[in-house]
């Protein structure tokens, strides 16, 4: 059997921060300093652990961070990504095993999905190398159309032309669909959302708002702070009318696309409309650590296992049993709500 947890949910989405650095400072998101940095582990460590998972039945991974394009090796490390192939037909456990009795990827399924998340700073140069490498798709944070607004937001004064660069490089080198991530935050950035519906018919891009949920470093979320799917819906709306789209029960964002045809957005509505019941996603931390739930408040050493010399075997064994106890839910604005263990940044989203 490939992973599943206790509630019958199949994990095939995995996410791995590669570093916790990041060259933005967002609001919603840092404290505005530096503040402690877990390690990064070699892309090496990174790489045993995701070819143990895809022997598990992973069949996407994305990396995020911090902001992944700053290490160094991405490239390198994404084009080892590629070469992983998900388990079609394992053995009766859901493993493949190759005659040393290492948990090993099938050598006959489609490639793994390998996608990146980043702020978008430094993707025009890398566009074309990571997707020579086998990267299939890119999305790109952004949280405001309006140049004034974008360096507010992130603290950043010159970085809204580097990011507008990355994703006209992205588009251009085929990393398709690429998908513009814009968390709205209220009194900051709810007025972009027309502008960020003509900029996705302008640039071919799909635009995805996110419901800003309480994982930033300054604790200052509040009900009264998100922008929801209703009200997003019916902003739009007033700019042109919207056909939602139908999608798969395990994708995250509802998808509409115009009127007219041209141009679609996605809203990402985990506070309104929660999607717990169809997560399939595990997330590794940058210091190696999984994570079932964007809000745990513990996490599990997957490479203290490493260290002390497990195998490939005892790995899988150990993940085989992390996951079975990810939690059913989140209990975001509950009161018997439990702030995560690790802010955004430190998980990666
Ligand atoms: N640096 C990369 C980037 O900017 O995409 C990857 C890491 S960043 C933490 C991943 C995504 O999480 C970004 O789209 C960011 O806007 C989003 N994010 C950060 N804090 C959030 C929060 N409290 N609620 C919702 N999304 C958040």
């Amino acid at each position: 059997m490939p992973l599943h947890d206790k509630f019958g949910r199949a994990i095939t989405d995995l996410r791995i921060s590669i570093t916790d650095h990041c060259n933005y400072k967002c609001v919603y998101c840092r404290t505005g300093n530096e503040g402690a940095i877990y390690a990064d582990l070699p892309f090496a460590d990174y790489l045993r652990m995701a070819r143990v998972l895809v022997g598990l039945g992973i069949t996407k991974i994305r990396l995020t961070g911090g902001e992944p394009l700053l290490r160094k090796g991405v490239v390198e490390f994404v084009r080892e990504l590629a070469k992983l192939r998900p388990v079609i037909d394992g053995a009766p456990d859901g493993v493949v095993r190759g005659a040393d009795g290492g948990v090993r990827p099938s050598p006959d399924s489609d490639p793994l999905d390998v996608a990146l998340t980043t702020n978008g700073h430094l993707l025009a140069d890398l566009a074309q190398p990571l997707k020579a490498a086998g990267l299939t798709r890119v999305t790109v944070s952004m949280d405001a159309v309006d140049p004034d607004r974008f360096a507010r937001i992130t603290r950043v004064p010159s970085g809204f032309d580097n990011v507008l660069a990355g994703i006209r490089a992205a588009r251009h080198t085929g990393l398709w669909p690429v998908k513009v991530n814009c968390v709205l935050l209220r009194g900051f950035n709810e007025d972009q959302i027309i502008p960020f519906g003509m900029f996705a018919r302008e640039e071919g891009v799909t635009v995805r708002f996110i419901e800003f949920m309480p994982l930033e470093e300054d604790r200052m979320w509040s009900r009264a702070t998100v922008v929801t799917l209703d009200e997003i819906l019916s902003r739009m709306s007033e700019y042109r009318p919207l056909v939602e789209i139908p999608h798969a029960r395990s994708e995250t964002a509802r998808r509409y696309r115009f009127d007219d045809g041209i141009g679609e957005i996605g809203i990402i509505a985990p506070v309104s409309h929660p999607f717990c019941g169809h997560c399939s996603r595990i997330r590794i931390t940058s210091d190696g650590k999984i994570r079932t739930c964007l809000f745990s408040v513990w996490d599990h050493d997957l490479h203290a296992q490493m260290r002390r010399g497990a195998s490939d075997e005892q790995l899988a064994e150990f993940i085989r049993g992390v996951v079975a106890r990810k939690e059913e839910r989140h209990h975001i604005g509950e009161p018997d709500f439990v702030p995560a263990s690790r802010t955004m940044v430190h998980i990666g989203g």
